[in-house]
């Protein structure tokens, strides 16, 4: 994006006129190196942070105590980073307090990786001296420093190995891979919703199932309360990957049905995880209806049935969910799902109707036509013309319709 480098050039510009350094760093310069698009600029910077504050017009102090000042030049927000390291790691958490520093070494020094510790200055030079950009090339996930100390700190930093090689297609070093099995428990101590943001962003990746059988591997969380197991991974999830990134719900209810999870324990765990409803809500809808289908058995009636199913969870839903069986192992369908996978799409556009409010009959016209008094029932009866309209049973016009409520009366009084 020229318009967000321009912006970031500013910002860079405006502090070295000021008699401070200030770079590149991390994730853009990683991405730009691989030919990635960036879409946010990280800057450090040997200005402290009231230095940069009273430096720009805009600021917001989004993490002044770390160091960080977000900078707003044009449309673009630019986080600008003091120079620092990180004081006392306990108990593996993220350290309490942090130390500036005048010296760019020392801030690369405290980042997780060489391809996110190089820095890139306004002229376009590196700063590389952990050879980050050998480690690129080669497609090479490498701790700086000792992998033991450094998962030790910080055991996010786990999650975070496997979800790079995971998204770039890497292989991890060999002494980064023995540190992450040593250092493993240390998962533990790690907040789970920052685990899953991790996760998540590997599940949106072009290779979900390399870093899912990667956690499965390293057994790395088991100890950090996600029911994932290696027989999980094992089982099930090799056809992840066939599912279109975009489609993060049916990978995620993939993973769900894996773990042995049903809809409602997967919607409390994606609950403590700070999903937000959105995503957690198509999730749970996903393994619901599946629950659902596998309750069909293949009768003559599978068609009207499959009809309820997609009035009651929506077209949408219902076509992750056909994506969502195509991958599942046989023995892991129900047993109307073949016919499902041949027909249902097909019967899902043979219905003419998907909606009350398309219905051309309302519950006014229920009350006025049967001369009773409104209450549950009317909603109850919508519902049936709704159905037998969507499946054809019944063309959708009022006369049809008052015909059919006429009728439903009659058999009601007799019955
Ligand atoms: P993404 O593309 O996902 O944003 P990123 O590398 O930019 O990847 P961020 O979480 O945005 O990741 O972090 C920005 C930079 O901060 C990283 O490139 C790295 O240099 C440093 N960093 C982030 N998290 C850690 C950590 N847990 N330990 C050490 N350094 C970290
Ligand atoms: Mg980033």
């Amino acid at each position: 994006d020229a318009g967000m480098a321009g912006c970031a050039e500013q910002v860079l510009s405006v502090l070295e006129a000021h008699g401070h350094e200030a770079y590149w760093v991390g994730g853009c310069v990683r991405d730009e190196l691989m030919g990635r698009s960036v879409n946010d600029m990280d800057i450090t910077t040997s200005a402290r942070p009231d230095e940069v504050t009273r430096l720009f017009e805009r600021t917001v102090p989004t993490g002044i105590e770390h160091g960080t000042v977000t900078v707003l030049v044009g449309d673009y927000a630019f986080e600008v980073t003091t120079y620092r390291v990180e004081g006392s790691y306990e108990n593996h958490r993220r350290p309490a307090e942090v130390a500036f520093v005048r010296n760019l070494s020392e801030d690369l020094r405290r980042r997780d990786f060489t391809m996110n510790a190089i820095a890139c200055d306004r002229q376009g030079r590196f700063v590389d001296p952990y050879h980050g950009e050998d480690d690129i090339r080669k497609g090479i996930i490498r701790c700086v420093g000792e992998a033991r100390v450094r998962f030790q700190e910080d055991a996010l930093r786990m999650v975070r190995c496997i979800r790079f090689a995971s998204v770039f297609g890497y292989r991890i070093a060999f002494n980064t891979w023995k540190g992450l099995l040593l250092e493993r428990d240390g998962i533990q101590y790690i907040a789970l919703e920052r685990i899953w943001a991790e996760l998540d962003k590997m599940m949106e990746g072009p290779h979900p199932y390399l870093g899912l059988s990667l956690l499965g591997r390293s057994r790395l969380l088991e100890k950090a309360r996600v029911p994932f197991t290696s027989a999980a991974v094992d089982g099930f999830l090799s056809r992840i990957g066939d599912i279109p990134s975009k489609e993060t719900a049916v990978r995620w209810a993939l993973l769900m049905l894996a773990c042995g999870l049903s809809g409602q324990e997967a919607g409390n765990l994606m609950r403590q995880y700070t999903f937000s409803n959105d995503a957690r809500e198509r999730v749970e809808a996903l393994l619901y209806l599946d629950e659902e289908v596998k309750e069909l058995s293949r009768d003559t009636h599978l068609r009207e049935q499959w009809v309820g199913l997609v009035l009651k969870y929506g077209q949408e839903t219902v076509r992750r969910w056909l994506l969502l069986c195509s991958v599942l192992p046989q023995e892991n369908r129900g047993t109307a799902a073949d016919e499902l996978l041949a027909h249902g799409l097909d019967w899902m556009d043979e219905m003419k109707i998907f909606h009350l409010h398309e219905l051309q009959i309302g519950g006014s016209d229920l009350i006025a036509i049967s001369g009773k008094r409104g209450g549950p029932w009317v909603g109850e009866l919508l519902k049936q013309l709704l159905f037998k309209a969507a499946a054809g049973m019944l063309p959708n016009t009022k006369l049809d319709l008052t015909e059919e409520v006429r009728r439903v009366m009659v058999t009601d009084e007799k019955g």
